[in-house]
């Protein structure tokens, strides 16, 4: 019996490491209106059912639209695309190659071991809780606390850094890796805690007007996952009634407008909102700071990836927040500091009329119902094979750059908000 055991555990362990054998990516150039909506119909009937995992299908015509499809489905997508006469073309025959290569890059990379955070490569969260454990006691101004646990039982952690005079500032409040395989957006975080804790960085000087609360994963277990298995896990990892599919779009569980559009009912979608608002642990954990610190917290930014965009509420209706211009301004500051900086383009505006509806999201919850007056989420550069895969080699050169956008977004709110 323990033998069989034994030998059925093997066998999954082999066959889900290469659960991405054959699927297929395309990429769809969008070129008007009707396509757009063809593909958006497409999306609502068949993504389910069909388990087609769409990466990017946004709101603007001359976008490329990517879909990951496995085997058995190529030929009706294909199909589909050809009646339709869409503009299409396979970028990746096979990404379980770009998954493995990754995964290859990752294992020799992580041989260095090196006490220093560096940005060369990427962590699992239990080599970042240890970053982050360490930095707790080596700096007065540094605060790390554990705000909850996941659903498998890791510790969530936030960091808060002060410039440590005494004096209590406004705040701002930033996370990563809520979505599990967007691997830039911890790397992102965790560059950040090291440009504010090196006191000749330009960032850390923001620390003279603004006190910085951080939480570098917010889905700790999802992005585990992806190291070992699903690279394009996107959920939590907690059970839900159909034990078939595990997890929760973290980013559609907050309770504000929560389910009301843009958020999937069916426990197996990808952007399932779960059982009842704040259902998961992690979402939980998150609210409890947010409603610790929303008083004076004026900034709420929450990293993502990938295309390059800054968006602020609303998310789950087309119409704009009341102070849409106040948002938008500090959304333009970020995208011009880095386009005059490096030329790379950033689009922004609310997230329903740049990307598409979603309900239940942080960003809505930020501003909506805590009142943090600005809540910005900031799609970082993708690259790789299907845009999660951002190669390690890319991970310096994107944090350097996207600080740029950073930066000038909390001068924008330390300015519009003084202490
Ligand atoms: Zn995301």
């Amino acid at each position: 019996m323990l033998k069989a055991f034994i030998l059925v555990t093997i066998i999954a362990l082999c066959v889900s490491k290469k659960v991405y054998d054959g699927y297929k990516v395309y990429d769809i150039k969008v070129k008007n209106q009707n396509e757009l909506k063809l593909l958006e119909n497409f999306e609502t009937n068949e993504v389910e059912k069909r388990e087609l995992d769409f990466l990017s299908l946004h709101n603007n015509v001359n976008d490329v639209a990517r879909v990951v499809v496995k085997p058995s489905e190529q030929k009706f997508v294909e199909n589909f695309f050809k009646q339709n006469k869409l503009d299409y073309k396979v970028s990746s025959n096979n990404i379980q190659h770009a998954i493995d290569k990754e995964y290859e890059e990752y294992r020799i990379l992580s041989q260095s071991k090196s006490d220093e955070v560096t940005f060369d490569r990427y962590y699992r969260y239990e080599e970042i809780e240890k970053f982050l454990d360490k930095l707790e006691g080596s700096n007065s101004n540094v605060k790390v606390e554990n705000i909850g646990k996941s659903f498998e039982g890791r510790n969530l952690k936030t960091v808060t850094i002060t410039k440590g005079d005494g004096k209590s500032r406004n705040s701002v409040f930033i996370d990563g890796g809520i979505h599990a395989r967007e691997w830039i957006a911890p790397a992102m975080s965790l560059y950040l805690i090291d440009q504010l804790m090196d006191s000749r960085s330009n960032f850390s000087k923001l620390l003279d007007q603004m006190d910085f609360v951080i939480q570098p994963v917010v889905n700790p277990d999802g992005y585990d996952y992806t190291f070992r298995f699903f690279r394009l896990w996107r959920k939590t990892r907690s059970y839900q009634r159909l034990l078939s599919c595990r997890g929760v779009d973290a980013n559609r569980n907050y309770d504000f407008e929560w389910s009301s559009a843009g958020a999937s009912d069916n426990g197996c979608a990808d952007t399932y909102h779960g059982a009842k608002p704040f259902s998961e642990n992690e979402t939980l954990a998150s609210r409890d700071v947010i409603e610790k610190i929303k008083d004076k917290c004026k900034f709420f930014l929450t990293f993502h990836s990938y295309g390059n965009y800054l968006i602020y509420p609303n998310g789950y209706t087309k119409d704009l927040p009341e102070n849409w211009e106040d948002q938008d301004e500090v959304a333009k500051a970020g995208a011009d500091a880095i386009e005059q900086a490096t030329g790379t383009k950033y689009t922004y505006g609310s997230v329903s009329n740049t990307l598409y509806i979603a309900s239940g999201s942080s960003t809505d919850y930020a501003y909506g119902s805590a009142k943090i007056p600005i809540a910005i989420c900031m799609e970082l550069p993708g690259g790789g094979f299907f845009g999660f895969d951002l190669p390690a080699s890319e991970i310096e050169k994107t944090v350097k750059e996207s600080i740029i956008g950073v930066q000038a977004m909390v001068e924008t709110v330390a300015r519009k908000y003084p202490n």
